[in-house]
């Protein structure tokens, strides 16, 4: 006899950072300081690796928004809202994003991961669909659960995307799917020229903005307003996680679109609603994000600091004004180790090993907060610079170099 238990074990890798005691997930914090900080094991680090790029998550006026939603209208709202209604602050949510982004119409769900869940229904068998191959595994889930076959072309290639499309079919719909800024590597899709493609071969276009709205653009409208091409986007999706710093996601689209995903969307149907207190919150939060462009411009610069740094000290790692850094690192086993140093030095940062990210190529992922301070990044540098040095990766970096 089988037991289903019995492929229950960690990869031999993790396995082995376990009995080091480096294993690096699912740490508790027990408090958040301030924005760029943690506390774990009651040691106070700085947090390199959060997607809060305004640093609005630890905003008092959120907790205020937030705070006071949940006293009018509770904690939950007991099902999806099929089952028991939309709130009128879901409407309000979804009337504010709509204009802020430029859609007819726009659904709000629980999640971003669930947002992208909600495209299925225009992934289906018929359609033709082809995905940037670093796209975020909620795309990659939504196929499957549309049953698309999902075709991918090279990361950023307009070249490659259009010879795909070419050996596809032209009476099938066709779909492009991509993402506005990439979550592991923090480069801003190439919209002109992806959109030129998808023009050309009649396909709609679907970006996930799960990291850029907020984000880019002079008014933090992303990333359609960062080329001035909004009405290329056919579809959107957003995540409120992330730069808004609360819960929750989002499709925007023609009004016709987003009805229909409303009703045949599962991940919108069979999932409770987005809570009061996460909308009150995003709801703040675009507020904050119109009326505060310094801190745009802050975490630009913070970006540019640490990614300048890195690149001194001998790091394979761009110089960026966008706040996410994916720093090479190699193997699993040396990543995780390079994470267990940082934290040493009073850093969190986590590591993306296999299978997010190939074999071999493990990195560790940086996110930049308008919340860091200059002395924050300087304190990153140095645990950088003291781990790499211990590992022997600068070194072997230089000689790779020379
Ligand atoms: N899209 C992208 C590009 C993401 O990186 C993520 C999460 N990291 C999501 C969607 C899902 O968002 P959420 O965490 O809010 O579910």
């Amino acid at each position: 006899m089988v037991d289903v238990f019995d492929k229950c074990v960690l990869r031999s890798d993790h396995e082995m950072a376990a009995s080091l005691g480096i294993y690096p997930y699912y740490r508790p914090v027990q408090a958040r300081p301030a924005a760029g900080e943690v506390v774990i094991d009651g040691r106070t680090l700085v947090l390199a690796s959060s997607n809060d790029y305004l640093g609005l998550s630890g905003d008092p006026r959120l907790a205020e928004a937030a705070a006071r939603a949940a006293g009018e209208l509770g904690c939950g709202n007991g099902s999806s809202r099929i089952a028991t209604g939309s709130l009128a602050l879901h409407e309000e949510l979804e009337g504010r994003l709509a204009e802020f982004v430029g859609f007819e119409a726009v659904m709000v769900v629980s999640t971003g991961y669930q947002a992208n869940l909600a495209l299925a229904p225009l992934l289906g068998p018929r359609e033709t669909v082809a995905a940037d191959l670093d796209v975020h595994a909620s795309v990659i889930d939504a196929a499957r659960l549309g049953g698309t076959r999902l075709r991918r072309f090279r990361h950023n290639d307009a070249a490659h995307l259009a010879r795909l499309l070419e050996q596809t079919r032209p009476d099938a719909p066709r779909v492009v799917v991509t993402e506005g800024m990439f979550s592991v590597t923090g480069d801003v899709v190439d919209l002109p020229g992806i959109a030129e493609v998808a023009q050309r071969y009649g396909a709609r276009l679907v970006v996930d903005s799960g990291h850029d709205l907020g984000l880019l653009g002079a008014g933090g409208r992303g990333v359609g307003e960062h080329f001035g091409m909004q009405p290329a986007i056919d579809v959107q999706t957003f995540a409120l996680s992330k730069t808004l710093g609360s819960l929750g996601g989002a499709v925007a689209g023609p009004e016709r679109v987003i009805a229909y995903l409303r009703n045949r969307g599962r991940a919108a149907l069979f999932s409770a609603s987005l809570p009061p207190s996460c909308t009150a919150a995003a709801l703040r939060a675009l507020d904050i994000v119109a009326d505060e462009p310094e801190r745009r411009s802050r975490v630009a610069a913070v970006a540019e600091r640490l990614s300048t740094g890195l690149a001194e000290l001998g790091f394979a790692t761009p110089v960026t004004s966008t706040p996410i850094m994916a720093v090479p690192i190699g193997d699993t086993l040396t990543c995780l180790q390079m994470a267990a140093g940082l934290l040493d030095c009073g850093v969190f940062a986590l590591p993306m090993v296999a299978p997010s990210v190939p074999e071999g190529q493990a990195v560790i992922r940086l996110g930049a907060t308008a919340a860091h301070t200059d002395a924050q990044v300087d304190r990153i540098l140095e645990a950088f610079a003291t781990t790499g040095r211990r590992l022997g990766l600068l070194e072997a970096l230089a000689a790779a170099e020379g």
